[in-house]
C-alpha cells in the first residue's frame, strides 16, 4: 500500500531520493511469515517508515543532499537505524532534504524541491521536508528526521504531522551526517504523537549501545507513558498544568493567520484545564543571531572532511590545493559555500571573540533563561514558525529572509531542550492556502514523555 501510494504520488512530491523496493517487501515478508509463526514481534514491526538522506544505511546511499557525496555509500548503519532493524520495522527509503541540512525548505538537495502535501505550488519546510512530506502524504507511516535550528519542528508544522527534538544527546548522533555537531539531533516525525512515541522508544539510546561521545549515558525519562496503554482521556485532562506564552514569540514578523491560530489553540489548553500566563523574556532576540554564528563556525569545521580524499573524489591532476578547491567548488552549492566562508570567517584569528566568543555568551543566556522559566511551568509555548509554508522559489533568493524563518525553533537547538510541534489549525479553516499551521511546546531537559503527554492531550 505505502509502496503504491509512493509510486503515484512521489512523481510530484518529490519526497524520496530512494526507495528500497524490493528490499522493503522483502522485509515485509519477513516480518508477516514469523508473524504467521505466531512469534510474538515488536510492535514496530512490519511498520514502513522513511529515513532522511543524512542518516547512514549500510549499503545505500548517503548523500545529505549534496552532489558531493552523490555517489558516497554507506558502509554502516547509524545507530538509530540499527535501532530500528532491531525492532523489525520496514525501512522504505531515503528522503529529500536541504544540502546538508542547510536550509528550511527542501528545494537545495539532490533533484527537484520537495512540494507541500496540502498544496504543491509552496514547501514543505525544511530541511526533513521529504520526511515530513511523506508523513504527510501517507507514503510512510513514520520517519525520521535531524533538527539543528528546526529542521524536524518546522517542515511538521508546515506539512500538519507531528515531530519531536528530543533532548541534545538523548538520541546517537552516530551515523548522522554532521552540520553542527553541539546542536544536531535526531528525533521522529510522525502522523500522531502515539506514533512519534513509540519511534522515539525505539531510537532513544540505551546505557549498553551508545556509541557516540556527545551522546548521553542515560535512558532519559522513566516517567510511563500511560497513554500508549490507555484509551479514555479525562475531560479536563491538562488540570493543574502550568503553561508559559513567551510574548515576544508573538511579535512583529508573525503572521495574522499564524497568532490567531496559535492564540485559538492557547484557548483551547485553557479549556481542558491548563493554566497559561504570559512572560516576557530579554533574551528570545537573541538567539538566532547566535545560533548562526555557532551553526556556521561549526559547519565550516565540520564540512573540511568533505576533501575530495575521504569524501566525495577530486581529479587530484593539478596541486593538492587546487584539487580540493575545484572538487568544492563544483560540488557544494551556493548556500553550503557561503555558510563555509562565513563560518570560516567569523573563526578566524581577530575575529573569533567578536563573533563565536559573543554568540556562545549569548548561548548561555537564552538556556539559562528557558531552563528558569521552566522550573515554574510544565511547558512553554510559541507557535512553530513565524509564517505559513512558502511558495516554492519564494526565499531562496534572499537568505537573511529565510533564515528569519527560524525564530521560533532555534533557541531550543541552544538550550538542548526537547520541544514538539502539533497541528494547531487544520487547513481547512484557511481555505485560500489550504495549509495547516503548528504550535511548539518546550520541555524540560530529558523530560520527553511528559511533553509526549501534554502533546497527545492537546492533540
Ligand atoms: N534552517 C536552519 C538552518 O538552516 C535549521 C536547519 C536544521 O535544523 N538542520 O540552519
Amino acid at each position: 500500500l505505502y509502496l503504491k501510494r509512493i509510486e503515484t504520488k512521489d512523481d510530484t512530491l518529490n519526497a524520496f531520493t530512494e526507495v528500497d523496493k524490493i528490499g522493503s517487501i522483502e522485509q515485509a515478508k519477513k516480518v508477516d511469515a514469523r508473524l504467521a509463526a505466531g512469534e510474538a514481534l515488536h510492535i514496530l514491526a512490519g511498520i514502513p517508515l522513511a529515513i532522511k538522506d543524512n542518516i547512514c544505511r549500510q549499503g545505500v546511499s548517503t548523500t545529505a543532499g549534496s552532489t558531493l557525496l552523490r555517489k558516497h555509500l554507506s558502509t554502516y548503519d547509524a545507530e538509530v537505524v540499527s535501532g530500528l532493524k532491531a525492532r523489525d520495522c520496514v525501512l522504505l527509503g531515503q528522503t529529500n532534504m536541504d544540502e546538508f541540512g542547510m536550509g528550511n525548505t527542501t528545494e537545495t538537495g539532490l533533484g527537484p524541491p520537495t512540494r507541500n502535501p496540502w498544496n504543491a505550488s509552496h514547501v514543505p519546510g525544511g530541511s526533513s521536508g521529504g520526511s515530513a512530506a511523506a508523513v504527510a502524504a501517507q507514503m510512510c507511516a513514520g520517519a525520521l528526521g535531524s533538527d539543528t535550528g528546526g529542521s524536524i519542528r518546522q517542515p511538521a508544522s508546515f506539512c500538519g504531522v507531528v515531530g519531536l527534538k528530543p533532548t541534545y544527546g538523548t538520541v546517537s548522533r552516530h551515523g548522522l551526517v554532521a552540520y553542527c555537531s553541539s546542536f544536531d539531533t535526531i528525533g521522529p516525525i510522525g502522523p500522531t504523537v502515539e506514533d512519534v512515541s513509540y519511534l522515539f522508544q525505539a531510537i532513544k539510546g540505551d546505557l549498553k549501545s551508545m556509541k557516540y561521545d556527545t551522546s548521553l549515558r542515560r535512558s532519559g525519562d522513566r516517567k510511563p507513558l500511560s497513554f500508549l496503554e490507555e484509551s479514555q482521556l479525562p475531560s479536563r485532562p491538562l488540570q493543574g498544568r502550568r503553561f508559559a506564552v513567551i510574548a515576544e514569540a508573538l511579535g512583529p514578523g508573525v503572521s495574522t493567520e499564524v497568532r490567531s491560530a496559535f492564540l485559538e489553540s492557547v484557548k483551547h489548553i485553557e479549556g481542558i484545564g491548563g493554566i497559561v500566563d504570559l512572560v516576557t523574556s530579554r533574551t528570545f532576540q537573541r538567539g538566532l543571531p547566535a545560533y548562526y554564528v555557532i551553526a556556521l563556525s561549526e559547519a565550516s569545521s565540520n564540512l573540511a572532511r568533505f576533501d575530495g580524499t575521504r569524501f566525495g573524489s577530486a581529479s587530484f591532476t593539478q596541486q593538492i590545493l587546487e584539487s580540493y578547491t575545484e572538487l568544492r567548488q563544483d560540488t557544494l552549492g551556493e548556500e553550503v559555500r557561503r555558510r563555509i566562508l562565513m563560518g570560516t570567517y567569523m573563526l578566524s584569528s581577530g575575529y573569533s571573540d567578536e563573533y563565536y566568543t559573543r554568540a556562545k555568551c549569548a548561548q548561555k543566556q537564552v538556556c539559562d533563561e528557558l531552563v528558569g522559566y521552566l522550573s515554574n511551568y510544565d511547558a512553554l509555548l510559541t507557535p512553530a514558525t513565524p509564517d505559513l509554508a512558502y511558495i516554492v522559489g519564494e526565499k531562496t533568493k534572499n537568505p537573511l529572509q529565510m533564515y528569519a524563518g527560524d525564530l521560533m525553533t532555534v533557541n531550543i537547538n541552544l538550550s538542548g531542550l526537547p520541544a514538539i510541534v502539533v497541528r494547531s489549525c487544520e487547513p481547512e479553516s484557511n481555505p485560500s492556502q489550504r495549509l495547516p499551521i503548528g504550535i511548539q511546546f518546550i520541555g524540560k531537559h530529558f523530560c520527553e514523555n511528559e511533553l509526549l503527554e501534554i502533546a497527545h492531550t492537546f492533540e
